[in-house]
């Protein structure tokens, strides 16, 4: 479903064309814009309601077709959970609080991101580790002359210790196939049943908490062993050694070049309460300035979180699985906290290194400033399960001084040098309200349900993709949806 370079290059003819139609529409007041809108039939009309990049690249591919499509925002910008915070810091920092890394196999990111004209640069790899109270460096541990204080580990090795536990299930897949009976009946158990069941130590199950149960925002009794069994079939299950980019410059020009195309076919702050439909027509109900407007149409994209999916009216509701697998889509807790300090401290003789892998309630700590000009610096963290959980209750200020402290224990000098801090938790976002996400037990079949079309109505997002969980997976089931409406319509 990937676009070829001919594809592209017709669409960036179109949409000079468009830029220009869109334009002149900017230039209208309100009441001629609604006007126009409502002049345009509703029984042509697409309703994309969410402007994440699922439901940009989505409306953007239909926009290109030659659809009529209206994108409904429940914020007043675009993007969703990618999310850069620029007002924030002194100096034009900026730090990304949602999405931050581009694999190298994110095809469809880095697609969009030559459209567009945008670069992704190389991300900083893990060079130092601190766990249990003490310093590693990544060089030690890999060249096997450290050794981590976890019992049970392997020498020469941050992630994926847990694979001589579960070798037995690897070779399964191998001699019966990732289909097999067999193999899918791990999808009952959980990460850490079947890591105890291989024999793993308790300190092998907290590790997997800080290296992949951290990655997936969860914790290893909530993670299907299916999906772990099957990550370390294949070659390339994510390591320390993991090539990571970041798109120069910060990763909210994506979202904001698809809408800039989309002009004014974005709608913000309507948010979505509820979608009425049959097999002809749809009604998307939305509050607007606290009041309730209809939107009419032929169909809608759902390019939202099943998160707040379930929090939406349905009329006449969607067939039991689908809305069981709404209900009940596992995810997980995620924190990022930005801090500015005065000077890179981090870059100091002494210094553990510049991203270090730990298992404070901190996790990660990188600094992320790394292609912005300095004296200042920004260390960014990522928190995830339970400890995001728990900072979540707190306070910003009591959110800042753990983080402050975890900082403190791993470089002593940063006290001298921090000037201001912020903190994003997800799951207080009233759009979001989760991490994104992660294939919970049981819940082997949930993808394919939550990506099928009922009726007229579409789904888009994240957590309908085979790369769920990614900005790439975003994208992807967004092309696929448009796909669908131009085959359907
Ligand atoms: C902290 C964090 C770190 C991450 N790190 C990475 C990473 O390094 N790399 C990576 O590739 N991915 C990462 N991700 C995941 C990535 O951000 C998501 O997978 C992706 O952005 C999801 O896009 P989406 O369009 O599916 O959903 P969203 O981005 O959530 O978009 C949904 C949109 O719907 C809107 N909406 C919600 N409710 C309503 C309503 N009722 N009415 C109208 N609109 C509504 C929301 O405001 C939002 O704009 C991270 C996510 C988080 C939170």
């Amino acid at each position: 479903m990937s676009l070829s370079k001919q594809q592209i290059h017709i669409s960036r003819r179109s949409f000079i064309k468009k830029m220009s139609a869109a334009s002149s529409l900017a230039a209208l007041s309100p009441l001629s814009i609604s006007s126009i809108l409502q002049g345009s039939s509703d029984d042509k009309r697409i309703i994309v309601v969410g402007a994440g990049l699922a439901g940009l690249s989505c409306a953007y591919e239909l926009d290109q077709a030659g659809f009529n499509v209206i994108l409904i925002e429940a914020r007043s910008r675009p993007g969703g959970r990618v999310r850069t915070y620029r007002d924030s810091f002194a100096d034009n920092l900026y730090a990304e609080m949602g999405a931050e890394y581009v694999d190298s196999t994110d095809n469809f990111v880095k697609q969009y991101c030559n459209t567009f004209g945008l670069k992704v640069l190389p991300a900083k790899q893990y060079d130092g580790v601190y766990v249990r109270g003490r310093r590693y460096s990544m060089k030690g541990i890999q060249s096997g002359t450290d050794l981590l204080p976890f019992e049970g580990i392997q020498k020469g090795k941050l992630f994926g210790q847990e694979v001589q536990y579960i070798q037995k299930w690897i070779d399964l897949v191998k001699q019966k196939g990732a289909n097999s009976p067999e193999v899918l009946a791990l999808d009952n158990m959980s990460v850490e049943e079947v890591l105890k069941k291989g024999g793993a130590p308790k300190d092998i199950i907290d590790l997997y908490t800080y290296t992949n149960a951290t990655e997936a925002t969860s914790v290893p009794s909530k993670m299907s062993a299916l999906y772990m069994v099957l990550a370390n079939s294949r070659t390339s299950a994510f390591s320390e050694n993991t090539v990571e980019g970041r798109i120069l410059g910060g990763n909210d020009q994506l979202p904001k070049a698809f809408a800039k195309r989309l002009g004014t076919r974005i709608k913000y702050s309507r948010s979505l309460r509820s979608l009425v439909f049959n097999s002809k027509k749809i009604t998307a109900n939305v509050i607007e300035d606290g009041k309730r407007t209809s939107i009419k149409g032929i169909k809608c994209v759902l390019a939202i979180p099943a998160s707040i999916l379930r929090t939406i009216k349905i009329d006449p509701g969607f067939t039991s699985g689908k809305t069981n697998s709404i209900q009940k889509q596992e995810y997980g807790h995620v924190m990022k906290i930005a801090m500015q300090y005065r000077r890179r401290f981090w870059d100091d003789n002494n210094s553990i290194g510049q991203r270090v892998f730990t298992d404070t309630s901190l996790r990660r700590i990188y600094h992320f400033s790394i292609d912005q000009p300095g004296p200042r610096g920004i260390l960014l963290t990522f928190t995830s399960g339970e400890d995001a959980k728990k900072l979540g209750r707190f306070n910003e200020n009591r959110r800042m001084k753990v983080a402050q402290k975890a900082c403190k224990d791993i470089w002593p000098e940063s006290p001298k040098y921090w000037e201001n801090g912020i903190t994003k938790y997800w799951n207080e976002d009233p759009f979001a309200k989760a991490s994104y996400s992660l294939a919970g037990v049981g819940q082997k079949g949930y993808r394919e349900i939550l990506a099928k079309s009922e009726g007229p109505v579409h789904f888009a997002g994240e957590h309908t993709s085979v790369h769920r969980a990614s900005m790439n997976g975003a994208i992807e089931s967004g092309l696929r949806v448009s796909e669908e409406l131009k085959r359907a319509l």
